[in-house]
């Protein structure tokens, strides 16, 4: 509803045609010209076609006026503002797209693509979380699939791990500052430390543990966030398994260009196990699954 503030409120009317009353008043001064009928009857004559002229003139006008009244009149500048109206009633399936409809959020809550080209929306409402154990919490909706999934590798006599889960902005924030700063004192400018960064922590506004949709995991026995993280095993159970439970292992090696992010064999999205299968047995990440073009 909000959005019909967007729209142009303009209560402007139409101007009444002050041509009207002057042509009128200008028709009532020339018939005083009647006096003059004795000595000027030739010019009388004249003034007289002028006279009835101007009247007709008057009364076809008023008369197309009236007709005219009948239909809005809309200043120039008014159907202006309807153009812009139009334009933006043209954005409202894009705005509609971020607000699913009742029919389509169960599918779309959990296939929101956030990346560097596609931040949090300004009106994203953090999701009800469940907490879990270490302070970590997790949208309440992917929860059991969570839950679900540590319990079957655990079943394996698997140690995972949790290291992180929903982010707030400061979170974000902090980490991806850190990460800058750590860079800065390698010898990098503020500029290249920047870029770097975001390669390895999102930007605030562009990371999924901001929607509480991300889990990072680890090998209790191996709890370095690095390449090495990959020949765990249990990374090697959960990039097995984890599409089973509606994950997917996000940022894979060879699709960083297109995810903007490095290889992260830690880092497990929620996305519903549909999407999770596909995603996983043609070996795509997110951005091919939805089509979008970085
Ligand atoms: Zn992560």
């Amino acid at each position: 509803m909000e959005y019909v503030s967007l729209y142009p409120n303009s209560n402007k009317k139409p101007q009444p045609d002050k041509n009207q009353n002057r042509s009128v008043s200008r028709a009532t001064a020339h018939s005083g010209n009647k006096n003059h009928y004795k000595r000027h009857h030739r010019y009388l004559g004249f003034r007289l076609v002028l006279v009835i002229l101007l009247i007709e003139l008057s009364l076809c006008g008023g008369f197309m006026l009236g007709r005219a009244s009948a239909t809005p009149y809309i200043p120039p500048s008014f159907q202006t503002s309807q153009t812009g109206s139009d334009s933006l009633s043209e954005n409202k399936p894009t705005v509609s797209l971020t607000q699913p409809t009742s029919t389509s959020t169960k599918e779309d809550w959990n296939l929101i693509l956030i990346n560097r080209d596609h931040p949090l929306p300004e009106d994203f409402r953090i999701p009800e979380l469940t907490q879990l154990r270490n302070g970590h919490a997790i949208d309440k909706r992917a929860y059991p699939a969570l839950q679900e999934m540590m319990d079957a590798a655990r079943a394996e006599n698997l140690d995972p791990l949790i290291c992180s889960s929903f982010r707030t902005w400061d979170k974000q924030e902090e980490l991806y500052q850190n990460k800058i700063n750590s860079l800065l004192e390698q010898g990098y400018s503020q500029k290249e430390a920047e870029a770097n960064a975001a390669i390895w922590v999102a930007i605030p506004g562009t990371s999924e543990h901001q929607a509480g949709l991300a889990v990072d995991i680890v090998d209790t026995a191996y709890q370095q966030l690095d390449e090495a993280q990959e020949h765990t095993a249990v990374q090697q159970w959960l990039i097995k398994h984890c599409a089973e439970y509606g994950f997917i292992l996000r940022y894979p090696t060879d699709k960083s260009e297109i995810t903007g992010i490095g290889y992260e064999p830690w880092h497990y999205r929620y996305v519903g196990k549909e999407a999770a299968k596909e995603i996983m047995e043609r070996g795509i990440c997110l951005e091919e699954y939805l089509d979008v073009s970085p």
